[in-house]
């Protein structure tokens, strides 16, 4: 009896230790389970800073790259360049509007205008600035296999409204080329707006004073609207304004002359064809392009074009 007793005792204590064993497993299981969640999350919340710090270091390198391309130091370090002379597709743009429904040869959807620059930008191709594009042709400067210029032609202000917030998306170059006289208009770009995309890094130079075609002026008079609209629009950006694209691409052998003795580097007419070194350099060629441009017509001008 005093036996039985004793071995259900013993049972009792084993049952109890067997519990309190079971119960501690869980317990350290559970805390276990916790602790590795926790480190988890942290090495989730240290590699997220990692990545952050890594993209601000990203950010700053490459503002700092950007000012030492500025003073002409190797701006393509890590993209595959050329010299030989293939020359340039420089793309002309007009309007960039909001109203999808208005169609015309200088008016683009801002979606179709999106829709052109992310085939370019998928393509790889970089965009150059007017400096760097001046280089390449009569610098004897290298520039990366995938080149190409975005241009607008009349300064719209939907420039500044449609254009300018697609091509911060994409980061990519480009020139306006303004009418000086034109700047405040409706409709046209205000010398704020101007200045302020001259400041991110959109290049703005000029399309004369008046926008008359300048082959019907004399020589003395051409020379007016190329060194008046220039100095116009360096007193506002406060940078040198280097090309000039003739109003509706008319030029004769004055507006050549002209356009170098005002101190221009490059003149831009919309015949049709790529910008290389062997042009006269105030006669450049321009691939005007419009709404009816698919993707793929667009990657045919950039690969394919021959003057
Ligand atoms: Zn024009």
């Amino acid at each position: 009896m005093k036996r039985t007793k004793c071995n259900i005792k013993n049972k009792k204590n084993k049952r109890t230790i067997f519990i309190i064993l079971t119960k501690l497993i869980l317990f350290i299981a559970v805390v276990s389970i916790a602790f590795i969640i926790s480190i988890n999350q942290r090495v989730k919340i240290s590699s997220n800073v990692t990545f952050n710090q890594e993209n601000d270091q990203k950010e700053t390198s490459e503002k700092a790259s950007e000012k030492v391309s500025e003073k002409g130091v190797d701006q393509f370090e890590g993209i595959s360049v050329i010299n030989d002379n293939r020359g340039v597709p420089v793309l002309c743009y007009h309007s960039i509007n909001s109203d999808p429904l208005k169609k015309n040869s200088i008016t683009m959807s801002k979606e179709k205008f999106r829709e052109q620059l992310k085939i370019i930008k998928d393509s790889g191709y970089i965009t150059l600035t007017m400096a760097e594009l001046n280089d390449y042709l009569f610098k004897d400067k290298s520039m990366p296999e995938k080149s190409v210029v975005i241009s607008f032609d009349d300064g719209y202000r939907d420039n500044y409204n449609n254009a300018f917030p697609i091509l911060k998306e994409f980061n990519m170059n480009a020139t306006i080329f303004v009418i000086s006289s034109y700047l405040n208009r409706d409709s046209y770009l205000t010398a704020e707006e101007i200045k302020e995309m001259s400041d991110y890094g959109i290049d703005i130079e000029s399309h004369t004073v008046s926008h008359v075609k300048l082959s019907t002026l004399s020589y003395k008079d051409q020379l007016k609207e190329l060194k008046n609209s220039k100095d116009t629009i360096e007193n506002i950006t406060g940078k040198p304004v280097i090309s000039i694209a003739y109003p509706e691409g008319k030029f004769n052998k004055d507006t050549k002359k002209a356009t170098l003795e005002a101190g221009y580097s490059m003149g831009f007419t919309i015949e049709r064809g790529y910008a290389d070194r062997n042009d006269n350099p105030a006669q450049l060629n321009r691939i005007c392009v419009d709404y009816t441009y698919k993707p793929n017509n667009i990657i045919n001008v950039l690969k394919n074009l021959k003057k």
